[in-house]
């Protein structure tokens, strides 16, 4: 065999093996997807990506590897990362679906289509069609799953047909895909450009040629149906007189010659292109989303103002704003509009109804992932992961109409812009397999403090065998004395997270100091801000940077909206996974440890979308009450209950007389269930 030969069948043995690298690190990926939808994780975690980065290019160089090279390879390995986990937060129903894009084989539509579907499915077949409407008719007569048509093009602007299409058709917009174009000017082996006297392609390709191909004389420009087709046309005529744009994809499909390279000349192009289906689907709220709408308005000075107003004062970013010639003649005007955010964010959900309390009519086409976002540089979100301060005087303490009397204008009322709840909505959030305000109830439960291994060992256990979905315990505890037990600090926090894993149960533990937020944050999967540290605000604004869910416990002197305030410095971080709790108030009463205050919990339903969690054990500091509290809590519909439990309540270094043991926990249980 000759030298060469062997060497390549070395690089050949090398590349499979690459391969199936590549396979067992999307499996992981896949695995790691799988644990961050059921702990409701962030798919985009930039801190960690950036570390992954650094620490390979430094591997890199030690192996003598072009950093560059290593870090563009690995870019798009974190790319397929985040796109497979996408697909696993927000699954595509359809099994093997047809997938229809306007064009033949090769055309930018048919990469973008490609691009999008291989990572979510491994049998989709691509069907091609003469036109947009034809490839939407397709999915809006359930002959086809998918559309995927062309949006936007950086250089040349938006595809409006498509956008006059899918705002009239009862199709949605369920995803994006972008993808760059290359376009090259493709012609048979052994052409000249000075050969050519006529150049195929897409209409709108042409023109983002428009200045490269002014500088060739004599040359005739003919539109055709697509890139793919230009380049067909040239091989089947086999004329060295005919030239095609195309992609260096249809060029090698159709074995054309690239007689010159990026020929639009202005560096980066890429288009954008909508993904339709015959029924919109929600996006899983730790992804990144877009929302696009369509509006009619009336041909009116200030009307267009006061939409974007509606938007702007809510901080809800408009990425494209688009006008279009009403279909009918009429005198209104109709805007497509895409809105940063998720349709089912309380805030954008708002901002969507008082437009449409302005405008003739409104449609939500669609809620779909942000694909520049998801995939962009991990360098470019850091920039962005902080939002600055929320602007206090952006927007009004909301509240449901009709609910609260009209009140005369008096001192100004405080701003809440995360937490308040204008149309019923209840936001859910995930801890481990329960999800706090999914409408059933859930109960927390394990000892006030880490004590021992044998006493956690058991209390967990109880508490899992009695049906509690999450384990609590304290590791840092804030003791009024400073003589009494402190808690077990990191080695506590070992030990609650090795019985969560045992028993299959997620943990929630206390966070006292900002230093300890972060450490924490890695072990536990929910923080809890303790009721003496409500107005904690640097705490508060820490665990607001985390992807951790956080149990925010009300104050002992605190009022409701003293408590919205604190959830509002976690949200204002952008961590919304935030569940109220509250734990009894200080009042004149002394027959209680605290005085329940139950009616917050229909106050802050009215108030709020955030779930409520009751903690009987605190309030009544008697194990008698505990039950009787709890019951109350359901009653007036709080989402969930903290109850304290000890395996020998008698000798319990904190807090035993309100722990319950493990049959009353079990009883209390199977009560409210
Ligand atoms: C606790 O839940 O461990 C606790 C100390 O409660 P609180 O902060 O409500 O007093
Ligand atoms: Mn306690």
């Amino acid at each position: 065999m000759k030298k060469i030969d062997a060497a390549r069948q070395n690089l050949d043995r090398l590349d499979s093996q690459l391969l199936d690298i590549l396979a067992k690190r999307i499996e992981i990926v896949r695995e790691i997807g799988e644990i961050k939808a059921n702990q409701g994780l962030q798919v985009l975690d930039v801190q960690r990506e950036r570390a992954l980065l650094t620490s390979i290019l430094e591997k890199a160089e030690k192996r003598h590897l072009s950093q560059h090279f290593v870090a563009q390879i690995f870019r798009q390995m974190i790319r397929y990362g985040r796109n497979t986990q996408e697909s696993i937060l927000t699954p595509l129903t359809h099994e093997s679906p047809v997938v229809q894009y306007q064009g033949t084989r090769g055309a930018f539509s048919w990469l973008a289509a490609r691009k999008y579907f291989s990572v979510r499915h491994t049998d989709f077949r691509m069907a091609g069609s003469h036109t947009y409407q034809e490839a939407i008719d397709a999915v809006s007569s359930g002959t086809s799953a998918y559309a995927v048509l062309p949006l936007e093009n950086s250089l040349a602007g938006s595809f409006h047909e498509v956008i006059d299409l899918v705002a009239k058709s009862p199709c949605s917009i369920v995803g994006e895909e972008i993808i760059p174009i290359d376009l090259c000017l493709v012609a048979l082996p052994g052409a000249q450009v000075s050969d050519l006297e006529v150049i195929y392609s897409h209409p709108v390709v042409l023109q983002q040629c428009a200045r490269f191909l002014g500088t060739l004389d004599g040359v005739q420009t003919t539109a055709h149906e697509d890139t793919a087709a230009a380049a067909a046309k040239v091989q089947a005529d086999g004329l060295k007189s005919q030239g095609a744009i195309a992609s260096r994809h249809a060029a090698e499909l159709c074995d054309l010659a690239i007689l010159k390279e990026d020929i639009s000349g202005v560096g980066s192009d890429i288009t954008r292109f909508a993904i339709i289906a015959a029924q919109p689907i929600s996006v899983d709220n730790h992804l990144p989303a877009k929302t696009s709408i369509v509006v009619n308005l009336p041909n009116e000075a200030g009307v267009l103002a006061s939409i974007v107003n509606a938007f702007g004062q809510r901080g809800i970013n408009m990425g494209k704003l688009e006008s279009r010639p009403s279909a009918d003649g009429s005198s209104l005007t109709r805007f497509y509009i895409e809105l940063d955010g998720n349709a089912e964010n309380p805030v954008l959900k708002e901002a969507v109804d008082s437009v449409r309390q302005i405008a003739r009519s409104l449609r939500v086409l669609g809620c779909y992932v942000d694909r520049a976002r998801l995939e962009s540089e991990s360098d470019d979100l850091l920039g962005r992961a902080v939002d600055p301060d929320p602007d206090p005087s952006a927007v009004e303490l909301h509240v449901l109409p009709g609910k609260t009397p009209a009140r005369k204008p008096g001192p100004k009322k405080p701003t809440f812009k995360f937490d308040s709840q204008p149309s019923g909505e209840r936001s859910i959030v995930q801890v481990g397999q329960a999800a706090f305000g999914d409408g059933n109830f859930h109960v927390i439960a394990g000892p006030c403090a880490v004590e021992n291994p044998t006493q956690l060992d058991l209390a967990a256990r109880d508490a899992r065998d009695a049906g509690a979905v999450v384990l609590r315990g304290g590791v840092f505890k804030p003791r009024t004395s400073p003589y009494s037990f402190q808690g077990l600090g990191w080695e506590g926090l070992r030990l609650l997270r090795e019985a969560g894993d045992k028993y299959d149960l997620p943990i929630v533990t206390e966070v006292m100091a900002t230093e300890q937020v972060g450490r924490v944050a890695e072990l536990a999967d929910m923080l809890q801000i303790g009721a003496r540290n409500m107005q904690n605000f640097d705490l508060l604004r820490e665990v607001g940077r985390t992807d951790r869910p956080i149990l925010l416990k009300r104050g002992l002197m605190a009022s409701i909206d003293e408590l919205l305030m604190a959830a509002e410095y976690i949200m204002s971080q952008g961590n919304f996974q935030v569940v109220l709790c509250e734990r009894g108030i200080r009042t004149f009463e002394t027959a209680t440890r605290s005085t329940l205050d139950l009616s917050a919990v229909p106050v802050l339903q009215e108030r709020t979308h955030l779930p409520i969690c009751v903690d009987p054990s605190h309030a009544a500091g008697r194990k008698a009450l505990v039950a009787p509290l709890a019951r109350g809590a359901r009653a007036v519909g709080a989402d969930s209950i903290m109850v304290e439990i000890h395996p020998d309540p008698a000798n319990a270094l904190c807090d035993g007389p309100q722990a319950l043991s493990a049959l009353e926990l079990a009883n209390l249980i199977a009560e409210l269930k």
